[in-house]
């Protein structure tokens, strides 16, 4: 099958090439990253009421449960008022209702680490397709308030975050988008953080512009007014994820003690020295192989893959076709090379979609970004870890990401096992926010 087509791409060159070498990540330095995110966790949640989990209570025996982390046979989880109560190899349902999981894995509900999110439908379509929790990367205020609220009540919906507006130089990237809030001076540092924080934002995002592949220039950012944003944020313990998309861009995010990158460098392939200084620095990233992938029309995949096209909304199906035509082209092997790199250095990779820019959907480009993920040399274990508990290591979020006692019972249950067959995935048979079912078809 071809380089659109959803085979396992271990028998692609690139997969072979780089998973000789293993990941370099020391336990001291994953404690110290989940020490941080944690901290931030226990103050960055806005809705309470999202998280006071109050969803149903039942068992699911016999299953293949990849946790977050890895994968354990023939398992029975128990669920209990929305929360993951048990997960053993010998557990007595008792009374609670059975679903037989033979055949199938469960595994926890995706985390997207990059979206622009303006509807509930799209967070209606995130959920059906699996992704439990949509993290946005700027959206416009009045669409942060009603989204919020709505995630916070409706079951139907994946829970939901944002920054609000992004941080931009004046007519910056995100303009173009209407999600821009300018900013021309570190001294208007703190006025920008708490009109944000006012808005319900929980991190704030600032994009540098270095955009190569844009057709036209567009202001940047400077070292002091990036430096001042983050001060501020961190005083109000608001994390701040940096648009970042090309060495200079990380080397100045790095410095100014950014939390997390969006994005990756783009116009560079490997660059084991520059990733191995990321990984040093413990900040994550969220590799958007989706954006190079749909300038190239790679997201059309989904359109042919009959599990996904079949469940696809009209409006999503419109997105897909959607092309920006202040984008130009860019190298797939290029950005594929990028986080290769990211990669074998052992960086905390974290998945995101970009859902909501033209030509990629909440739900659906999520299992695309995980055929990319693979395709670019993660084992199908690590782009899993990247949706699941790397994602919630990265972001704080300490309630969810991994099946384990005493967690949201953000899950899926997917006919097949995705450890293999990273595309297995898409073979969706229910899907919990916080216990509760959700209809998963359209
Ligand atoms: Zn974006």
């Amino acid at each position: 099958m071809g380089r659109d087509g959803t085979e396992p791409v271990a028998h692609a060159g690139h997969g072979f090439a780089v998973r000789r070498r293993l990941p370099m990540r020391s336990a001291s330095w994953r404690a110290a990253c989940a020490a941080t995110a944690l901290a931030f966790a226990l103050t960055a949640t806005p809705h309470a009421a999202a998280d006071g989990v109050d969803g149903d209570s039942f068992a699911i025996t016999d299953a293949t449960v990849f946790d977050g982390r890895q994968l354990l046979p023939q398992r029975t989880v128990l669920v209990r008022d929305g929360r993951i109560a048990a997960i053993g190899d010998r557990l007595d349902p008792g009374d609670l209702p059975v679903i037989d999981g033979t055949g199938a894995t469960l595994l926890p509900g995706f985390i997207d680490g990059h979206t622009h999110t303006r509807s509930a439908s799209e967070l209606q379509e995130a959920l059906a397709f699996g992704t439990t929790t949509v993290l946005d990367m700027g959206t416009r205020p009045e669409y942060l308030r009603e989204l919020a609220a709505a995630a916070a009540t409706r079951v139907d919906l994946a829970d939901f975050r944002s920054p609000s507006l992004i941080a931009t130089a004046p007519q910056g990237h995100g303009a173009q988008y209407d999600l821009d809030a300018p900013i021309t001076s570190a001294a208007d540092a703190g006025k920008f953080v708490a009109e944000r924080a006012a808005e319900g934002a929980t991190y704030i995002k600032v994009v540098l512009n270095g955009v190569r592949h844009i057709r036209f220039q567009t202001p940047r950012l400077d070292a002091a007014i990036v430096g001042a944003l983050v001060t501020a944020s961190h005083a109000k313990r608001m994390p701040v994820y940096l648009h970042a998309e090309n060495e200079d861009d990380f080397l100045l995010g790095m410095a100014a003690g950014v939390d997390g990158f969006a994005h990756h460098w783009r116009d560079a392939g490997e660059r084991p020295a520059l990733a191995e200084r990321l990984a040093r620095s413990g900040i994550f990233v969220v590799p958007t192989l989706t954006a190079p992938d749909r300038l190239n029309d790679g997201q059309l995949e989904l359109l042919r893959d009959d599990r996904i096209n079949s469940r696809l909304s009209t409006a999503a199906k419109a997105r897909l076709a959607e092309r920006n035509p202040v984008f130009t082209t860019v190298s797939m092997d290029v950005s594929c090379g990028a986080v290769t790199s990211l990669r074998d250095a052992g960086v905390l990779i974290a998945a995101g979609s970009d859902a909501g820019s033209p030509g990629i959907v909440h739900g659906a480009s999520m299992h695309r970004t995980l055929t990319l993920l693979v395709r670019c040399g993660l084992s199908e274990v690590e782009a899993l870890r990247s949706a699941t508990a790397d994602a919630a290591t990265a972001f704080g979020l300490a309630d969810r990401g991994r099946i384990a006692p005493g967690l949201r019972a953000d899950m899926q249950l997917v006919r097949g096992d995705p450890t293999r067959l990273i595309s297995d995935s898409r073979n969706l048979l229910k899907v919990w926010r916080a216990g509760i079912e959700t209809p998963i078809d359209p």
